[in-house]
Protein backbone atom coordinates (compact mmCIF):
# COMPACT_ATOMS: atom_id res chain seq x y z
CA UNK A 1 0.00 0.00 0.00
CA UNK A 2 1.37 3.41 -1.09
CA UNK A 3 1.79 6.09 1.83
CA UNK A 4 -0.27 8.74 1.34
CA UNK A 5 1.20 12.70 1.25
CA UNK A 6 -0.74 13.68 4.91
CA UNK A 7 0.56 17.06 4.56
CA UNK A 8 -0.78 17.63 0.88
CA UNK A 9 -4.42 15.96 2.90
CA UNK A 10 -4.44 18.42 5.59
CA UNK A 11 -6.26 21.96 3.53
CA UNK A 12 -9.10 19.39 2.89
CA UNK A 13 -9.18 18.13 6.37
CA UNK A 14 -13.14 18.70 7.73
CA UNK A 15 -12.59 18.89 11.72
CA UNK A 16 -15.82 17.46 13.49
CA UNK A 17 -15.98 20.00 16.49
CA UNK A 18 -19.61 19.62 17.67
CA UNK A 19 -21.23 17.03 20.50
CA UNK A 20 -23.05 14.55 18.32
CA UNK A 21 -26.53 13.63 20.15
CA UNK A 22 -29.28 11.49 19.05
CA UNK A 23 -27.61 10.89 15.78
CA UNK A 24 -26.26 14.26 14.65
CA UNK A 25 -23.86 17.07 15.62
CA UNK A 26 -24.87 19.91 17.54
CA UNK A 27 -23.18 22.20 19.28
CA UNK A 28 -22.69 23.01 23.46
CA UNK A 29 -25.60 24.15 24.98
CA UNK A 30 -24.30 26.94 26.58
CA UNK A 31 -22.46 27.85 23.21
CA UNK A 32 -19.28 27.77 24.29
CA UNK A 33 -16.05 26.72 22.81
CA UNK A 34 -12.42 25.56 23.43
CA UNK A 35 -9.39 25.55 21.17
CA UNK A 36 -8.59 22.36 20.02
CA UNK A 37 -4.53 22.62 19.86
CA UNK A 38 -1.67 20.79 17.78
CA UNK A 39 1.18 19.73 19.67
CA UNK A 40 2.94 19.46 16.48
CA UNK A 41 3.30 23.31 16.08
CA UNK A 42 1.06 24.61 18.53
CA UNK A 43 -1.13 25.36 16.22
CA UNK A 44 -5.15 26.48 17.06
CA UNK A 45 -6.97 23.64 14.56
CA UNK A 46 -10.54 24.40 15.41
CA UNK A 47 -13.33 25.43 18.47
CA UNK A 48 -14.42 22.78 19.89
CA UNK A 49 -18.07 22.38 21.57
CA UNK A 50 -17.33 22.58 25.05
CA UNK A 51 -19.65 20.30 27.04
CA UNK A 52 -21.15 20.48 30.44
CA UNK A 53 -23.62 19.54 32.45
CA UNK A 54 -26.96 20.02 30.71
CA UNK A 55 -24.76 18.59 27.18
CA UNK A 56 -24.41 15.72 29.53
CA UNK A 57 -28.32 15.86 30.45
CA UNK A 58 -29.01 16.27 27.21
CA UNK A 59 -27.11 13.10 25.81
CA UNK A 60 -28.05 11.01 28.79
CA UNK A 61 -31.75 11.56 27.75
CA UNK A 62 -30.88 10.17 24.24
CA UNK A 63 -29.11 7.71 25.14
CA UNK A 64 -31.87 5.88 27.82
CA UNK A 65 -35.08 6.63 25.54
CA UNK A 66 -32.87 5.23 23.08
CA UNK A 67 -31.91 2.24 25.25
CA UNK A 68 -35.69 1.63 26.09
CA UNK A 69 -36.93 1.80 22.57
CA UNK A 70 -34.94 -1.01 22.36
CA UNK A 71 -34.23 -0.91 18.66
CA UNK A 72 -30.17 -2.09 19.65
CA UNK A 73 -30.53 -3.26 23.57
CA UNK A 74 -33.43 -5.62 22.12
CA UNK A 75 -32.60 -6.51 18.45
CA UNK A 76 -31.49 -9.53 17.65
CA UNK A 77 -27.66 -9.75 17.96
CA UNK A 78 -26.74 -11.04 14.39
CA UNK A 79 -28.10 -7.70 13.73
CA UNK A 80 -25.85 -5.86 16.49
CA UNK A 81 -22.70 -8.14 14.35
CA UNK A 82 -23.90 -6.96 11.09
CA UNK A 83 -23.88 -2.71 12.24
CA UNK A 84 -20.60 -3.46 14.08
CA UNK A 85 -18.60 -5.33 11.66
CA UNK A 86 -19.74 -2.33 9.06
CA UNK A 87 -18.55 0.20 11.34
CA UNK A 88 -14.92 -1.43 11.47
CA UNK A 89 -14.72 -1.59 8.13
CA UNK A 90 -15.90 1.80 7.58
CA UNK A 91 -13.40 2.81 9.99
CA UNK A 92 -10.84 1.02 7.77
CA UNK A 93 -11.93 3.05 4.81
CA UNK A 94 -11.45 6.16 6.52
CA UNK A 95 -7.80 5.20 8.37
CA UNK A 96 -5.69 8.05 6.35
CA UNK A 97 -8.63 10.59 7.54
CA UNK A 98 -8.87 9.44 10.83
CA UNK A 99 -4.54 8.67 11.47
CA UNK A 100 -4.00 12.56 9.88
CA UNK A 101 -7.13 13.31 12.77
CA UNK A 102 -4.97 11.62 15.56
CA UNK A 103 -1.78 12.70 15.01
CA UNK A 104 -3.08 16.07 14.27
CA UNK A 105 -4.48 15.99 17.48
CA UNK A 106 -2.08 14.55 19.93
CA UNK A 107 1.52 14.60 18.13
CA UNK A 108 2.04 10.88 17.75
CA UNK A 109 3.90 9.75 14.66
CA UNK A 110 1.39 9.27 11.53
CA UNK A 111 2.96 5.65 11.37
CA UNK A 112 1.95 4.96 14.60
CA UNK A 113 -1.53 6.12 14.19
CA UNK A 114 -2.13 4.69 10.23
CA UNK A 115 -0.52 1.57 11.02
CA UNK A 116 -1.01 1.00 14.54
CA UNK A 117 -4.48 3.06 16.56
CA UNK A 118 -6.71 3.23 13.55
CA UNK A 119 -6.50 -0.68 11.86
CA UNK A 120 -6.51 -1.78 16.04
CA UNK A 121 -9.09 0.12 16.92
CA UNK A 122 -11.16 -1.25 13.61
CA UNK A 123 -10.47 -4.50 14.98
CA UNK A 124 -11.66 -3.87 18.49
CA UNK A 125 -14.85 -2.97 17.14
CA UNK A 126 -15.03 -5.94 14.72
CA UNK A 127 -13.97 -8.56 16.88
CA UNK A 128 -16.56 -7.67 19.55
CA UNK A 129 -19.35 -7.32 16.21
CA UNK A 130 -18.40 -11.30 16.05
CA UNK A 131 -18.90 -12.22 19.35
CA UNK A 132 -22.14 -10.40 19.64
CA UNK A 133 -24.36 -13.77 18.66
CA UNK A 134 -21.92 -16.17 20.57
CA UNK A 135 -22.74 -15.61 23.93
CA UNK A 136 -24.61 -18.45 25.67
CA UNK A 137 -26.66 -18.34 28.32
CA UNK A 138 -26.74 -20.67 31.21
CA UNK A 139 -29.45 -23.21 33.08
CA UNK A 140 -28.68 -23.72 36.90
CA UNK A 141 -28.06 -27.04 37.72
CA UNK A 142 -31.13 -29.75 37.28
CA UNK A 143 -33.34 -29.91 39.75
CA UNK A 144 -36.54 -31.36 40.14
CA UNK A 145 -38.59 -28.98 41.10
CA UNK A 146 -37.51 -25.68 39.51
CA UNK A 147 -35.67 -24.56 36.84
CA UNK A 148 -33.41 -21.07 36.82
CA UNK A 149 -32.40 -19.23 33.92
CA UNK A 150 -29.40 -17.41 33.92
CA UNK A 151 -29.35 -14.21 31.69
CA UNK A 152 -27.26 -11.61 30.64
CA UNK A 153 -28.80 -7.90 29.88
CA UNK A 154 -27.28 -5.25 28.76
CA UNK A 155 -26.86 -2.38 31.72
CA UNK A 156 -28.20 0.33 30.17
CA UNK A 157 -26.80 3.97 29.88
CA UNK A 158 -22.52 3.48 29.82
CA UNK A 159 -20.69 6.43 30.08
CA UNK A 160 -17.10 6.00 28.78
CA UNK A 161 -14.17 8.94 29.65
CA UNK A 162 -11.17 7.95 28.16
CA UNK A 163 -7.67 9.57 27.70
CA UNK A 164 -5.68 10.83 24.94
CA UNK A 165 -2.99 8.78 24.74
CA UNK A 166 -4.69 6.31 22.39
CA UNK A 167 -7.57 8.21 21.46
CA UNK A 168 -9.56 5.92 19.11
CA UNK A 169 -8.28 2.86 20.50
CA UNK A 170 -8.81 3.39 24.53
CA UNK A 171 -12.25 4.36 22.97
CA UNK A 172 -13.07 1.25 20.67
CA UNK A 173 -11.88 -0.85 23.96
CA UNK A 174 -15.33 0.39 25.74
CA UNK A 175 -17.05 0.76 22.27
CA UNK A 176 -16.91 -2.82 21.24
CA UNK A 177 -17.89 -4.52 24.23
CA UNK A 178 -20.64 -2.28 25.54
CA UNK A 179 -22.10 -1.87 22.15
CA UNK A 180 -22.49 -5.42 21.41
CA UNK A 181 -23.62 -6.30 24.66
CA UNK A 182 -26.25 -3.91 23.77
CA UNK A 183 -25.86 -0.25 25.41
CA UNK A 184 -26.55 2.86 24.86
CA UNK A 185 -23.12 4.96 25.32
CA UNK A 186 -22.17 7.98 25.99
CA UNK A 187 -18.30 8.66 24.89
CA UNK A 188 -16.16 12.02 26.51
CA UNK A 189 -12.88 11.87 24.77
CA UNK A 190 -10.50 13.62 26.49
CA UNK A 191 -10.00 17.28 25.94
CA UNK A 192 -6.52 16.98 24.58
CA UNK A 193 -8.06 14.40 21.47
CA UNK A 194 -11.64 14.73 20.68
CA UNK A 195 -10.77 14.71 17.17
CA UNK A 196 -11.19 10.67 15.91
CA UNK A 197 -14.38 10.36 18.18
CA UNK A 198 -16.35 13.07 16.88
CA UNK A 199 -15.60 11.98 13.40
CA UNK A 200 -16.29 8.08 14.04
CA UNK A 201 -20.12 8.92 15.84
CA UNK A 202 -20.93 9.75 11.84
CA UNK A 203 -19.30 6.61 10.45
CA UNK A 204 -21.37 4.23 13.54
CA UNK A 205 -24.42 6.38 12.55
CA UNK A 206 -23.79 5.37 8.81
CA UNK A 207 -23.12 1.70 9.92
CA UNK A 208 -26.52 1.40 11.07
CA UNK A 209 -26.24 2.14 14.86
CA UNK A 210 -29.14 3.80 16.08
CA UNK A 211 -30.08 7.45 16.98
CA UNK A 212 -29.51 8.16 20.43
CA UNK A 213 -26.92 4.70 20.80
CA UNK A 214 -23.73 6.42 20.62
CA UNK A 215 -23.39 10.39 21.70
CA UNK A 216 -20.28 12.08 21.71
CA UNK A 217 -19.54 15.00 24.31
CA UNK A 218 -15.78 17.01 24.36
CA UNK A 219 -15.39 18.50 27.16
CA UNK A 220 -13.38 19.34 29.99
CA UNK A 221 -13.32 16.66 32.96
CA UNK A 222 -14.34 18.77 36.11
CA UNK A 223 -17.51 19.73 34.18
CA UNK A 224 -18.49 17.02 31.32
CA UNK A 225 -16.54 14.21 33.22
CA UNK A 226 -17.99 14.71 36.60
CA UNK A 227 -21.55 15.47 35.48
CA UNK A 228 -21.45 11.90 33.89
CA UNK A 229 -20.07 10.16 36.55
CA UNK A 230 -22.65 11.94 38.90
CA UNK A 231 -25.79 11.50 36.70
CA UNK A 232 -28.74 9.81 38.62
CA UNK A 233 -29.20 8.21 35.02
CA UNK A 234 -26.09 6.73 33.82
CA UNK A 235 -25.77 3.18 34.83
CA UNK A 236 -22.35 2.57 34.32
CA UNK A 237 -19.01 4.48 33.99
CA UNK A 238 -16.21 2.90 32.02
CA UNK A 239 -12.77 4.50 32.87
CA UNK A 240 -9.85 5.06 31.24
CA UNK A 241 -7.17 7.23 32.77
CA UNK A 242 -5.14 8.86 35.94
CA UNK A 243 -5.38 6.94 38.95
CA UNK A 244 -6.18 10.34 41.24
CA UNK A 245 -9.28 10.64 38.45
CA UNK A 246 -10.15 7.10 38.47
CA UNK A 247 -10.69 7.61 42.47
CA UNK A 248 -13.29 10.42 42.08
CA UNK A 249 -15.78 8.33 39.71
CA UNK A 250 -15.52 6.01 42.65
CA UNK A 251 -16.06 9.39 44.82
CA UNK A 252 -18.89 10.24 42.24
CA UNK A 253 -20.50 6.98 42.26
CA UNK A 254 -21.03 6.29 46.09
CA UNK A 255 -22.17 9.82 46.20
CA UNK A 256 -24.85 9.50 43.49
CA UNK A 257 -26.72 6.30 42.47
CA UNK A 258 -23.40 3.42 43.08
CA UNK A 259 -23.39 2.90 39.27
CA UNK A 260 -20.72 0.92 38.08
CA UNK A 261 -17.26 1.59 37.69
CA UNK A 262 -14.75 0.03 36.08
CA UNK A 263 -11.31 1.57 35.99
CA UNK A 264 -8.26 1.38 33.88
CA UNK A 265 -5.63 3.73 35.42
CA UNK A 266 -1.79 4.35 36.12
CA UNK A 267 1.12 2.13 35.54
CA UNK A 268 4.62 2.07 36.22
CA UNK A 269 5.49 -1.02 34.58
CA UNK A 270 8.70 -2.99 35.76
CA UNK A 271 10.90 -4.64 33.37
CA UNK A 272 13.15 -7.23 35.00
CA UNK A 273 16.43 -8.34 33.26
CA UNK A 274 18.16 -10.91 34.85
CA UNK A 275 21.70 -11.94 33.74
CA UNK A 276 20.95 -15.09 31.84
CA UNK A 277 18.11 -12.91 29.51
CA UNK A 278 20.74 -14.16 26.50
CA UNK A 279 20.91 -11.27 23.88
CA UNK A 280 21.22 -8.10 25.83
CA UNK A 281 21.25 -5.97 22.66
CA UNK A 282 18.01 -7.31 21.37
CA UNK A 283 16.23 -6.57 24.95
CA UNK A 284 17.30 -3.31 24.90
CA UNK A 285 16.67 -2.41 21.83
CA UNK A 286 13.07 -3.69 22.66
CA UNK A 287 12.68 -2.30 26.16
CA UNK A 288 13.66 0.98 24.34
CA UNK A 289 11.20 0.30 21.86
CA UNK A 290 8.57 -0.28 24.39
CA UNK A 291 10.02 2.91 26.64
CA UNK A 292 9.67 5.60 24.00
CA UNK A 293 6.70 4.17 21.79
CA UNK A 294 4.12 6.91 21.84
CA UNK A 295 6.26 8.94 23.37
CA UNK A 296 6.42 7.40 26.21
CA UNK A 297 2.54 7.88 26.59
CA UNK A 298 1.66 4.44 27.16
CA UNK A 299 0.19 3.11 30.85
CA UNK A 300 1.94 -0.45 30.52
CA UNK A 301 4.94 1.10 28.97
CA UNK A 302 8.27 -0.93 30.72
CA UNK A 303 9.49 2.48 32.61
CA UNK A 304 11.26 1.01 35.63
CA UNK A 305 14.40 -0.75 34.73
CA UNK A 306 15.34 -3.55 37.01
CA UNK A 307 18.51 -4.50 36.14
CA UNK A 308 20.79 -7.45 37.82
CA UNK A 309 24.06 -5.98 38.89
CA UNK A 310 26.43 -8.35 36.98
CA UNK A 311 25.26 -6.85 34.02
CA UNK A 312 24.13 -3.37 34.92
CA UNK A 313 27.02 -1.54 33.15
CA UNK A 314 26.94 -3.38 29.86
CA UNK A 315 23.26 -3.29 29.49
CA UNK A 316 22.56 0.47 30.22
CA UNK A 317 24.97 1.16 27.78
CA UNK A 318 23.23 -0.81 25.16
CA UNK A 319 19.72 0.98 26.34
CA UNK A 320 21.66 4.62 26.00
CA UNK A 321 22.74 3.30 22.27
CA UNK A 322 18.51 2.15 21.47
CA UNK A 323 17.27 5.27 23.07
CA UNK A 324 19.05 7.83 20.46
CA UNK A 325 17.25 6.33 17.43
CA UNK A 326 14.20 8.17 19.30
CA UNK A 327 15.27 11.43 19.38
CA UNK A 328 11.59 13.28 18.48
CA UNK A 329 11.13 14.48 14.66
CA UNK A 330 8.03 15.86 12.34
CA UNK A 331 5.04 13.36 13.35
CA UNK A 332 3.81 13.96 10.26
CA UNK A 333 6.59 11.95 8.24
CA UNK A 334 5.80 8.50 7.59
CA UNK A 335 9.55 7.40 9.13
CA UNK A 336 9.48 9.52 11.93
CA UNK A 337 9.35 6.86 15.14
CA UNK A 338 8.82 9.16 18.01
CA UNK A 339 6.37 12.47 17.56
CA UNK A 340 5.31 15.01 20.24
CA UNK A 341 3.93 14.86 23.69
CA UNK A 342 0.77 15.71 23.82
CA UNK A 343 0.66 19.02 24.94
CA UNK A 344 2.50 22.31 26.94
CA UNK A 345 1.33 21.48 30.19
CA UNK A 346 2.20 17.71 29.87
CA UNK A 347 5.48 18.35 28.27
CA UNK A 348 6.25 21.04 31.63
CA UNK A 349 5.47 18.09 34.06
CA UNK A 350 7.66 15.97 32.67
CA UNK A 351 10.60 18.25 32.46
CA UNK A 352 9.71 18.88 35.75
CA UNK A 353 10.37 14.77 36.93
CA UNK A 354 13.38 14.68 34.97
CA UNK A 355 14.74 17.83 37.31
CA UNK A 356 13.49 16.06 40.27
CA UNK A 357 15.42 13.32 39.39
CA UNK A 358 18.79 15.19 38.80
CA UNK A 359 17.81 16.61 42.51
CA UNK A 360 17.27 13.54 43.76
CA UNK A 361 20.88 12.50 42.82
CA UNK A 362 19.72 10.17 39.95
CA UNK A 363 22.63 10.13 36.64
CA UNK A 364 20.92 10.93 33.11
CA UNK A 365 22.27 8.63 30.74
CA UNK A 366 20.57 9.76 27.70
CA UNK A 367 18.31 13.17 26.83
CA UNK A 368 16.83 15.11 29.64
CA UNK A 369 15.88 17.92 28.17
CA UNK A 370 13.15 19.86 25.31
CA UNK A 371 13.56 18.96 21.91
CA UNK A 372 12.70 21.44 18.52
CA UNK A 373 11.78 24.09 20.67
CA UNK A 374 12.03 26.21 17.22
CA UNK A 375 8.61 24.14 15.75
CA UNK A 376 6.29 25.87 18.76
CA UNK A 377 5.62 22.21 19.68
CA UNK A 378 6.10 19.90 23.06
CA UNK A 379 8.67 16.97 22.51
CA UNK A 380 11.44 15.86 24.95
CA UNK A 381 14.71 14.13 23.86
CA UNK A 382 14.43 10.36 25.17
CA UNK A 383 15.82 10.12 28.40
CA UNK A 384 17.37 7.43 30.53
CA UNK A 385 18.27 7.55 33.94
CA UNK A 386 20.83 5.18 35.65
CA UNK A 387 21.73 4.85 39.68
CA UNK A 388 18.04 5.26 40.44
CA UNK A 389 16.65 3.69 43.62
CA UNK A 390 13.10 2.98 43.73
CA UNK A 391 11.87 5.16 46.36
CA UNK A 392 12.85 8.53 44.46
CA UNK A 393 10.05 10.37 42.85
CA UNK A 394 10.71 9.08 39.25
CA UNK A 395 10.67 5.53 40.60
CA UNK A 396 7.65 5.93 42.60
CA UNK A 397 5.43 7.97 40.04
CA UNK A 398 3.80 7.54 36.54
CA UNK A 399 6.19 10.55 34.71
CA UNK A 400 4.08 9.81 31.39
CA UNK A 401 6.53 10.74 28.86
CA UNK A 402 9.56 9.56 27.03
CA UNK A 403 11.91 8.99 30.09
CA UNK A 404 13.30 5.49 31.95
CA UNK A 405 15.15 4.52 35.44
CA UNK A 406 17.31 1.56 35.58
CA UNK A 407 17.50 0.30 39.61
CA UNK A 408 19.65 -2.80 39.81
CA UNK A 409 18.84 -5.67 42.11
CA UNK A 410 21.13 -8.52 43.32
CA UNK A 411 19.05 -11.47 43.06
CA UNK A 412 15.52 -12.23 42.11
CA UNK A 413 14.02 -11.94 45.45
CA UNK A 414 15.65 -8.69 45.88
CA UNK A 415 13.73 -8.20 42.09
CA UNK A 416 10.06 -9.21 42.65
CA UNK A 417 10.51 -7.33 45.73
CA UNK A 418 10.99 -4.22 43.83
CA UNK A 419 8.82 -4.69 41.05
CA UNK A 420 5.92 -5.08 43.53
CA UNK A 421 7.04 -1.94 45.77
CA UNK A 422 4.82 -0.05 43.80
CA UNK A 423 1.19 1.28 44.56
CA UNK A 424 0.42 0.31 40.84
CA UNK A 425 0.09 -3.17 39.35
CA UNK A 426 -0.60 -3.05 35.56
CA UNK A 427 2.13 -4.68 33.59
CA UNK A 428 5.47 -6.21 34.37
CA UNK A 429 7.90 -7.85 32.35
CA UNK A 430 10.65 -10.46 32.68
CA UNK A 431 13.54 -11.28 30.77
CA UNK A 432 15.27 -14.40 31.50
CA UNK A 433 16.40 -18.18 29.91
CA UNK A 434 14.98 -19.94 33.20
CA UNK A 435 11.95 -21.65 32.47
CA UNK A 436 11.31 -22.58 36.17
CA UNK A 437 12.38 -18.76 36.95
CA UNK A 438 10.02 -17.96 34.36
CA UNK A 439 6.98 -19.61 36.27
CA UNK A 440 8.30 -18.69 39.62
CA UNK A 441 8.44 -14.71 39.52
CA UNK A 442 5.68 -14.34 37.09
CA UNK A 443 3.48 -16.28 40.01
CA UNK A 444 4.69 -13.51 42.33
CA UNK A 445 4.07 -10.57 40.46
CA UNK A 446 1.22 -8.16 41.50
CA UNK A 447 0.46 -6.95 37.67
CA UNK A 448 -2.68 -7.83 35.97
CA UNK A 449 -0.41 -8.98 32.88
CA UNK A 450 3.34 -10.60 32.53
CA UNK A 451 5.20 -10.84 29.39
CA UNK A 452 7.97 -12.58 29.22
CA UNK A 453 11.22 -12.00 27.02
CA UNK A 454 9.26 -9.46 25.41
CA UNK A 455 7.58 -5.78 26.73
CA UNK A 456 4.39 -5.84 24.05
CA UNK A 457 2.26 -9.20 23.49
CA UNK A 458 -1.25 -7.95 24.11
CA UNK A 459 -4.12 -8.73 21.57
CA UNK A 460 -7.24 -8.13 21.61
CA UNK A 461 -8.37 -11.57 22.73
CA UNK A 462 -6.05 -11.33 25.90
CA UNK A 463 -7.61 -9.34 29.09
CA UNK A 464 -5.66 -6.17 30.15
CA UNK A 465 -6.33 -4.59 33.53
CA UNK A 466 -4.28 -3.81 36.56
CA UNK A 467 -3.87 -4.84 40.17
CA UNK A 468 -3.76 -2.44 43.14
CA UNK A 469 -4.38 1.01 41.75
CA UNK A 470 -3.71 0.24 38.19
CA UNK A 471 -7.81 -0.64 37.89
CA UNK A 472 -10.88 -2.54 38.74
CA UNK A 473 -12.40 -4.79 36.01
CA UNK A 474 -10.88 -5.69 32.79
CA UNK A 475 -10.78 -4.76 29.08
CA UNK A 476 -10.28 -6.68 25.93
CA UNK A 477 -11.10 -10.33 25.72
CA UNK A 478 -14.19 -12.11 26.65
CA UNK A 479 -13.90 -10.97 30.03
CA UNK A 480 -14.24 -7.50 29.22
CA UNK A 481 -18.32 -8.44 28.16
CA UNK A 482 -18.93 -9.38 31.78
CA UNK A 483 -19.04 -5.71 32.87
CA UNK A 484 -21.00 -4.16 30.41
CA UNK A 485 -23.94 -6.55 31.45
CA UNK A 486 -26.68 -7.40 34.19
CA UNK A 487 -26.76 -10.90 35.60
CA UNK A 488 -30.20 -12.33 36.16
CA UNK A 489 -31.63 -14.90 37.22
CA UNK A 490 -34.94 -16.53 36.44
CA UNK A 491 -36.42 -18.91 39.30
CA UNK A 492 -39.16 -20.88 37.59
CA UNK A 493 -40.85 -23.09 40.19
CA UNK A 494 -42.69 -25.82 38.25
P1 LIG B 1 -6.87 11.91 33.11
O1 LIG B 1 -7.27 11.04 34.24
O2 LIG B 1 -6.39 13.27 33.41
O3 LIG B 1 -8.08 12.09 32.09
C1 LIG B 1 -8.78 11.00 31.58
C2 LIG B 1 -10.20 11.41 31.29
O4 LIG B 1 -10.83 11.79 32.51
C3 LIG B 1 -10.31 12.61 30.34
O5 LIG B 1 -11.40 12.41 29.47
C4 LIG B 1 -10.57 13.76 31.29
O6 LIG B 1 -11.30 14.82 30.71
C5 LIG B 1 -11.39 13.08 32.37
N1 LIG B 1 -11.30 13.78 33.66
C6 LIG B 1 -10.26 14.54 34.12
N2 LIG B 1 -10.56 15.07 35.32
C7 LIG B 1 -11.81 14.65 35.62
C8 LIG B 1 -12.67 14.87 36.72
N3 LIG B 1 -12.33 15.65 37.76
N4 LIG B 1 -13.89 14.27 36.72
C9 LIG B 1 -14.27 13.49 35.68
N5 LIG B 1 -13.51 13.27 34.60
C10 LIG B 1 -12.28 13.83 34.57
O7 LIG B 1 -5.82 11.04 32.29
P2 LIG B 1 -5.00 11.48 31.01
O8 LIG B 1 -3.94 12.43 31.46
O9 LIG B 1 -5.96 11.86 29.93
O10 LIG B 1 -4.37 10.07 30.55
C11 LIG B 1 -3.20 9.57 31.09
C12 LIG B 1 -3.52 8.52 32.13
O11 LIG B 1 -4.30 7.47 31.54
C13 LIG B 1 -2.27 7.85 32.64
O12 LIG B 1 -2.36 7.75 34.03
C14 LIG B 1 -2.32 6.47 32.00
O13 LIG B 1 -1.63 5.47 32.70
C15 LIG B 1 -3.77 6.21 31.95
N6 LIG B 1 -4.09 5.15 30.98
C16 LIG B 1 -4.42 3.91 31.46
C17 LIG B 1 -4.70 2.86 30.58
C18 LIG B 1 -5.05 1.49 31.07
O14 LIG B 1 -5.57 0.69 30.27
N7 LIG B 1 -4.82 1.16 32.32
C19 LIG B 1 -4.65 3.09 29.21
C20 LIG B 1 -4.33 4.37 28.76
C21 LIG B 1 -4.06 5.39 29.67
Amino acid sequence: MSTPDYRAMIPGLVYRNQAFINGRHVPAASGRTFDCVSPIDGRVLTQVAECDAEDVNRAVAAARAAFEKGGWSACHPQKRKKVLTRFAELILKHRDELALLETLDMGKPIASSAGGDIPASAQAIQWYGEAADKQYDEVAPYRPDSVALITREPIGVVAAVVPWNYPLMMASWKLGPALAAGNSIILKPAEQSPLTALRIAELAAEAGVPDGVLNVLPGFGATAGQALGRHMDVDMIAFTGSTQVGKYFLRYSGESNMKHVSLETGGKSPNIVFADAGDLDHVARTSADGIFYNSGQSCNAPTRILVEDSIREEFMALVAKHARPWAPSDPLDPKTAMGAVVDRDQMNRVLSYIDAGKAEGARLAAGGHQALSDTGGSYIAPTVFEAVTNNMKIAQEEIFGPVVVAISFKDEAEAIRIANDSIYGLQANIWTRDVSRVHRVARQLRAGTVVVNNVWGSDISHPFGGYKQSGIGRDKSLHAMDKYQQVKNTYIQL
